[in-house]
């Protein structure tokens, strides 16, 4: 299968007529084409956004919303081509596909459509003096770039409120996982999204997101990804006046005091660790367990994760799938020696994971287990993004305070206490954009989301999105 960009309501060949291979990680085999794009696709589809945009902006909200929900409804339609394709291009196991990632790109869709019917500009008055009211006008031409780890779900978490504003959208998936984006686009076409309002310009970040971030015509960039990659983004932008929305790296704390409901602690450490492979922006990377009930954690966590079915992503029984990519199998394999040579021990886990017959090939990796680190070395410092979690004992709160806002990151901590003033002294103390209390991953699409430090500027979800793509304007009348 050979993708296509989706430029000015149309599928198309890039430029070049160049394909880059799209592997398979459950199988480790090129499956499909990838359009090798550049620049000049770039500037096709940027002139195709800024041709449609008048009319676009100029749409009532309730139609913008209609077409948009008529995208979800196809997406409902086509669900389980979705799910499949997401697992194939992902690697993720298919259950994990079906219960999130094409769900969510649905409710993404379906939340900013409706929400944008909600969205009220201020007034401002003076007293018996003036009245100032603000508008919010969409920014024009906007960029909208995402990562492969949740391909469909990201990038419709993007394109989703831009559009609803009424901006049109040069976007680019990641070249790892560029499948449902490209279903995606296919459906626009079905569902009748005017010509030019959505552009998909498919291929490597360097050459496409360059070009993009670049572009003086395209405004605003919206960005989901790794903090090196956010950061040579600002530097081109930022001299540009673009405005800037950047969900970078974490590195994530998972506390857990004595005082815990520890059975469901230990279910969701499970899942918070090891979900999507570990590669959710989200996962607590780093386990800070108070001394008290230490061993016991350790025992009940290495026994539970070692039984954990590392399988191809069509076995049901399949907790983990594959990783996405060779490359990325080998740096997280990397870090697992630098945590060796930092003095760590592998509590469970390590290693590949050898699957049989067609998988043979595959990207597979044992959940690891990881103690007796320093937490100030690498392995605790710096974003690994797969499977691997490393233990920790802590004594008091200010000494995990202090080891959990020791990174560069700041995207998400959870909190485990059942001590309700403990609960929202930490939650003060802690350094990050979102804290999960006695949860994890339980989200409200009207909260604020995104990351202090290294993990990125601006939030996205809810109104806060709707802010980001538009422009505030105030107007004041002398009474
Ligand atoms: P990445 O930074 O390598 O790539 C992300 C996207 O940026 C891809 O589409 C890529 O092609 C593009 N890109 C690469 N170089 C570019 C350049 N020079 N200019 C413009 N675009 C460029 O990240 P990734 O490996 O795809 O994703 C994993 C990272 O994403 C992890 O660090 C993870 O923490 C982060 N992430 C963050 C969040 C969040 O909400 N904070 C969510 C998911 C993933």
């Amino acid at each position: 299968m050979t993708l296509r960009n989706y430029i000015n309501g149309e599928l198309v060949k890039p430029h070049s007529d160049k394909y880059l291979d799209n592997y398979d990680p459950s199988t480790g085999k090129v499956y499909s084409l990838i359009p090798d794009s550049d620049e000049r696709d770039v500037v096709d589809a940027t002139n195709a956004a800024k041709a449609a945009f008048p009319s676009w902006s100029a749409t009532s909200k309730e139609k913008r919303s209609e077409v948009i929900l008529k995208i979800v409804d196809l997406i409902n339609r086509d669900f389980d081509k979705l799910v499949a394709a997401e697992s194939k291009d992902n690697g993720k196991p298919i259950w994990l596909a079906e219960k999130v990632d094409i769900p969510r790109a649905a409710s993404n869709l379906h939340f900013f459509a409706t929400g944008i019917l909600h969205f009220a500009s201020e007034a401002h008055m003076m007293e018996n003096r003036a009245i100032n009211y603000t508008r919010r006008d969409p920014i024009g031409v906007v960029g909208c770039i995402s990562p492969w780890n949740l391909p469909l779900y990201l990038f419709t978490w993007k394109i989703a409120p831009a559009l609803a504003t009424g901006n049109c959208v040069v976007a680019k998936p990641s070249e790892i996982t560029p499948m449902t984006a490209y279903l995606l686009s296919e459906l626009c076409v079905e569902a009748g999204l005017p010509k030019g309002v959505l552009n998909l310009v498919h291929g490597l970040g360097p050459k496409v997101g360059a070009a993009i971030t670049e572009h003086p015509d395209i405004k605003a960039i919206s960005f989901t990804g790794g903090t090196a990659t956010g950061a040579q983004i600002a530097r081109t932008a930022a001299p540009m006046f673009k405005k800037l929305s950047l969900e970078l790296g974490g590195k994530n704390p998972n506390i857990i005091f004595e005082d815990c409901n520890y059975d469901k602690m230990l279910a969701t450490t499970l899942a918070s660790s090891f979900a999507n492979q570990g590669q959710i922006c989200l996962c607590g990377s780093r386990i800070f367990i108070q001394r008290g009930i230490y061993d016991r954690f350790k025992a009940d966590f290495v026994a539970k994760v070692a039984k954990r079915k590392v399988s191809f992503p069509s076995d049901p029984e399949a907790k983990l799938g594959a990783v996405v990519s060779k490359p990325h199998m080998e740096k997280v394999l990397s870090y697992i020696d630098l945590a060796k040579e930092e003095g760590g021990t592998v509590l469970t886990g390590g290693h590949q994971v050898h699957l049989e017959g067609e998988y043979a090939q595959g990207y597979y990796l044992a959940p690891t287990i990881i103690e007796g680190l320093a937490f100030d070395c690498r392995t605790n410092q710096e974003e690994i993004f797969g499977p691997v979690v490393t233990i920790t004992p802590f004594d008091t709160e200010e000494e995990v305070l202090l080891m959990a806002n020791s990174t560069d990151y700041g995207l998400a901590a959870t909190i485990w206490t059942e001590n309700l003033t403990r609960a929202h002294r930490m939650a003060n103390e802690i350094q990050m954009g979102i804290v999960w209390i006695n949860c994890w991953l339980l989200r409200d699409l009207r909260t604020p989301f995104g990351g202090v430090k290294s993990s990125g500027v601006g939030r996205e979800g809810g109104f806060e999105a709707f802010k980001f793509f538009t422009e505030a304007k105030n107007v004041c009348i002398e009474l």
